[in-house]
């Protein structure tokens, strides 16, 4: 596997190499649109000047003239009509010139060796040491017809430029090499500190330690990384609690029929006490019956919209259906109802809605004193507000923010007596805001409570 590490030191470096190659190509289109010319014409006049120099002052001895000029920085090459040459200053690397160029040359003409074009990249022809890279023009020494051909040493005038020139680059280049290799670490090493955190997630340890105070992309991650770890850790909590009590309440009913049963069995009891315990197992089986059922609800509901199926129907009617449905309890505990239903169309999930009505309606009954009232209202605002009021036991204060939890069920103590599960409140309010709906709750001990379940117009 090739490292993250590798593929950032690699990817510098070719962006190096490439860089430097284009700025090589681009310099040569630069010097020969603007600076071979110009190159050219220095050169040619500084041959001029050379041969200027000695035509105001023939008596001069040649030889000592181009020897000095040559130890000045230049490269020169005199050759006489029979061909015969003689170098002055430093010597050529390469000697090769065409003799035709020389007869030219001899003949009167001009050699432009520096505007030749032969090499790839002519920027580097610059350095090229050798005759046929100069300038040539014709001399004439007593009466003689000499070729004269002059080159800059470029070594001898700007060789230490080239050596800093290149020292630079290279010290520049190892440089940032050195500098990536040391900064990848930097830039690699959260990457990798995520990959531990992942591992450690993925073994079940939530609990994670990561640089999170960078302001760059990687601390951004590793932030949004920080908050999906403890999520998790939430929802791993929630889980685990989620089973702990499901076992919990299939445990105690299933204790007390075992139990029940077994004396049954064992016939200990006595047949009046028998058919009590027959009736507890039954109620105890109905109980868990009910229990699976609203799991399997809360199962459906957490898939979502999957289980939608909206129709329009009348709101009022269903109200009035439930309440209905519940008559025999709340006309056993010698309730009063007093229903406000006005005629109402809405667009939902019947079947699902209806779970809601029948959870509130059993709820306010189950904790209503006997001979309380029931109020069970609609009100068509911008939403259509269903309120179901009673002035049963209330709720405590302490304990309203948490009556929507699974499992929650107020007042431990008391709600042994209200067979409930804790689960009716937690599935109205899935369902509700399946529908894009909300449910409120106002309650005081002693007093009663009162449930309003909003929903949208659609
Ligand atoms: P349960 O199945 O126990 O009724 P719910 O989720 O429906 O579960 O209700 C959760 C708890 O909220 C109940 O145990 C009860 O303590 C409290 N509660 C719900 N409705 C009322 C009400 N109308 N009056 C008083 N307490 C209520």
């Amino acid at each position: 596997m090739k490292s993250l590490y590798i593929r950032i030191v690699v990817t510098f470096i070719v962006i190096a190499m490439v860089s430097s190659i284009l700025a090589l190509l681009l310099s040569n289109v630069y010097y020969l649109n603007k600076l071979q010319a110009y190159n050219d014409k220095k050169i040619m006049n500084i041959g001029k000047e050379i041969r200027g120099l000695y035509e105001l002052n023939p008596n001069l001895d040649l030889d000592r003239y181009l020897t000095s000029i040559g130890s000045m920085g230049f490269q020169i090459y005199m050759v006489n009509e029979r061909l015969e040459g003689t170098f002055y200053g430093a010597p050529f690397k390469h000697v090769q010139i065409d003799p035709e160029h020389i007869r030219s040359v001899l003949k009167g003409g001009i050699y432009n060796g520096i505007m030749e074009q032969r090499h790839f990249l002519k920027v580097t022809g610059i350095f090229e040491n050798s005759i046929r890279n100069s300038v040539g023009l014709p001399l004439n020494v007593q009466g003689q017809a000499y070729a004269l051909f002059v080159r800059p040493n470029l070594e001898q005038q700007i060789g230490e430029v080239r050596i800093l020139l290149a020292l630079l680059l290279g010290v520049t280049f190892l440089i940032s090499i050195v500098l990536i290799v040391i900064l990848t670490r930097y830039i690699v090493k959260p990457v990798q500190q995520l990959t531990a955190a992942t591992n450690k997630i993925v073994g079940g340890d939530y609990d994670i330690e990561m640089d999170v105070s960078r302001q760059d992309e990687i601390g951004n991650l590793a932030r949004h990384f920080a908050l999906m770890a403890q999520s998790l850790k939430r929802l791993d909590d929630m889980r685990q609690e989620f089973v702990a009590n499901v076992s919990h309440e299939i445990q105690s009913p299933l204790t007390s029929i075992h139990g029940f049963a077994q004396s049954i069995v064992d016939q200990e009891a006595t047949p009046e006490e028998q058919e009590r315990y027959i009736r507890i197992i039954a109620e105890e089986s109905s109980r868990l019956s009910a229990l699976s059922k609203q799991l399997l609800t809360l199962a459906a509901l957490d898939k979502e919209a999957s289980v939608m199926k909206r129709t329009s129907y009348r709101l009022d009617e269903q109200l009035r259906n439930s309440l209905i449905v519940t008559e025999w309890q709340w006309m056993e505990k010698g309730l009063s109802v007093e229903p406000d239903l006005p005629e109402i169309v809405i667009h939902a999930d019947p079947q699902l809605l209806v779970q809601v009505w029948l959870n509130l309606i059993t709820n306010s009954i189950k904790f209503s004193r006997p001979g309380g009232t029931i109020s069970i209202s609609i009100a068509v605002e911008r939403d259509i507000a269903v309120t179901i009021k009673d002035t049963g036991i209330g709720i405590p204060a302490s304990e309203l923010p948490y009556i929507f939890d699974r499992f929650y069920k107020a007042d431990k103590a008391r709600s042994r007596t209200h067979s409930g599960s804790g689960l009716g409140l937690a599935i109205a309010k899935k369902i509700v805001e399946l529908h894009g709906g909300t449910i409120a709750v106002r309650s005081e001990a002693g007093k009663g409570s009162e449930f309003t379940v909003r929903l949208p117009h659609l």
